[in-house]
């Protein structure tokens, strides 16, 4: 049994469900407590507030997580970074108010700075040689320029948007986040083997995102042509229709040029046009 610590709410709530279930790990919903167990495979989700997850996977309350990392930085408990995951991506960046000149990272000598991302930032203060006050408060740390409590922020920015709302702007981007999976250090081999089996699930998921299955129909003389426009992944399969001189081709596409394809499988003949959605490859 692997038990897998995820956010029981917030941000990467969703999204850590969905990867696991794309991955066939599904917990009922009615079913759903602080631990859970999957109905098929040997794993257990335990829900937790994202801040408590690095701390869980350390001391091995949890085997693995799924939590940004900027928490895993920020909490410094020792654990292992498996993987990357590709979603809830951010960064931790110092912002002032929008009036003041930004004239290098000098400018926050002296400064007070409010973050609830301490750790962070006093290692790239110390990096940086900047000596400054730094003021941990836990929530609604956009607002503390505009109360008075603080010169500047250090916090989670992803589009923006919040800074601009405070009247406030971005001037050192310190850190990158996105979620990804850690494991504790030292796990038994009975866990390591459903850890190896989830991660060639998670990887099947991962390649299969953004891809589409397309069929078309086409006359045999336009094969070459059509083939030299979609390579697919070895070479694309073709099976002959009933209606001699004409051809199926089958072939894996990547979302992105999925249109600029068409058109130019158009142009040459193809018809018939099929586009799926392909849910994994096993490669
Ligand atoms: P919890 O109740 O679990 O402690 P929280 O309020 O601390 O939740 P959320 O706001 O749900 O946390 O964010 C969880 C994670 O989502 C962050 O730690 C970060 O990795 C990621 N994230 C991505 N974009 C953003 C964003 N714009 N603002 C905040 N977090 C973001
Ligand atoms: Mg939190």
């Amino acid at each position: 049994m692997l038990r897998i610590a995820i956010q029981a709410k917030g941000r990467l709530n969703e999204e850590s469900v969905e990867l696991l279930s794309d991955a066939g790990i599904s917990i009922e919903s009615s079913k759903r407590k602080l631990l859970a167990r999957s109905e098929d495979f040997p794993v257990e989700i335990l829900y937790l507030r994202d801040d408590d997850i690095p701390q869980a996977v350390s001391m091995g309350v949890a085997d693995v997580g799924i939590v940004g990392y900027n928490e895993v930085a920020e909490k410094e408990f020792d654990v292992e970074i498996a993987h990357k995951l590709g979603f809830g991506k951010c960064r931790i960046s110092l912002a002032i108010p929008k009036a003041e000149e930004y004239t290098g990272v000098a400018y926050f000598n002296g400064k007070r700075v409010a973050t609830s991302y301490p750790v962070v930032l006093s290692r790239f203060f110390k990096e940086q040689k900047i000596e400054a006050e730094i003021h941990e408060i836990a929530g609604s740390v956009e607002i503390a320029p505009s109360v008075g409590m603080a010169d500047a922020i250090f916090d989670i920015v992803s589009s923006g948007g919040t800074l601009v709302t405070n009247g406030l702007k971005e001037v050192e981007k310190v850190l990158f986040s996105e979620a990804v999976l850690i494991r504790h250090k030292g796990l038994a081999e009975e866990k390591q083997q459903i850890l190896s089996q989830l991660m060639f699930r998670i990887e099947a998921v991962e390649r299969s995102r953004g891809l589409k299955y397309m069929l078309l129909n086409l006359p045999d003389e336009k094969l070459p042509e059509a083939i030299a426009i979609l390579p697919g992944m070895k070479s694309p399969t073709v099976l002959p229709l009933a209606q001699k001189g004409w051809s199926s081709m089958h072939v894996v596409v990547n979302e992105r040029e999925m249109w600029s394809k068409i058109e130019q499988l158009k142009a040459i003949g193809a018809e018939d046009i099929l586009v799926l959605s392909l849910e994994k490859m096993i490669l």
